[in-house]
């Protein structure tokens, strides 16, 4: 979990192939139905255009799918969910279905000016509609509304593993892999 710019995404594809597991982000899942025209694609289109969330029904239906593909039997990293308080509820549903369970939440904190600078760093490149100033700023200000109290839920189990997230990539990459629990 982090806000937007925080790097999940590049971790989180480094920790999956160092893990052996699945890499389930939810905003790439999203972006390739919307480039593929899918009813899906077009159901979440607009919300993320705005940076507003996707209605937690279409998310949780579009998780709970692909935690059931067999990549993810033995291992995943969930990349971007859950980010609403339902959607904690629906992931500990599916995985008690499952059988499975959640080894740990890694938080990385980032300086919110750091973020606004990377992310207006990725706009140059990302070709991403929602990588405007505006929708960039409106973005971190729904995650530290519906997102950021999912961590004192988290915290409260005691599966939060915090990481500083400034620096480079692989700098972070080492600090999470120290953190990891053995
Ligand atoms: P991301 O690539 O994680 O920054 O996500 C990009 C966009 O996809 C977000 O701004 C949302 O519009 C949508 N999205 C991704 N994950 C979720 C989620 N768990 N719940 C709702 N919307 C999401």
């Amino acid at each position: 979990m982090g806000p937007p710019g925080a790097g999940k995404g590049t971790q989180a594809a480094t920790l999956a192939s160092l893990i052996g597991g699945a890499h389930i982000s939810t905003g790439d899942i999203f972006r390739a139905n919307v480039d593929q025209q899918t009813e899906l694609g077009q159901a979440a289109q607009r919300y993320m255009d705005a940076g507003e969330y996707v209605p937690d029904e279409i998310t949780n239906a579009m998780v709970k799918d692909r935690l059931t593909h067999d990549d993810a039997r033995e291992a995943f990293i969930l990349d971007g969910y859950p980010r609403t308080v339902d959607q904690v509820d629906t992931l500990d549903g599916i995985l008690a279905e499952l059988g499975s369970k959640l080894d740990g939440v890694i938080s990385l904190v980032v300086d919110p000016e750091e973020l606004i600078q990377r992310l207006l760093k990725r706009a140059e490149t990302s070709g991403r509609a929602d990588d405007t100033e505006e929708v960039i700023r409106h973005r971190q200000e729904v995650y530290t509304q519906e997102t950021a109290p999912l961590l004192e839920a988290y915290g409260n189990r005691g599966v939060v593993i915090e990481v500083d997230g400034m620096g480079s990539a692989d700098e972070v990459g080492q600090r999470i892999v120290d953190a990891l629990p053995r």
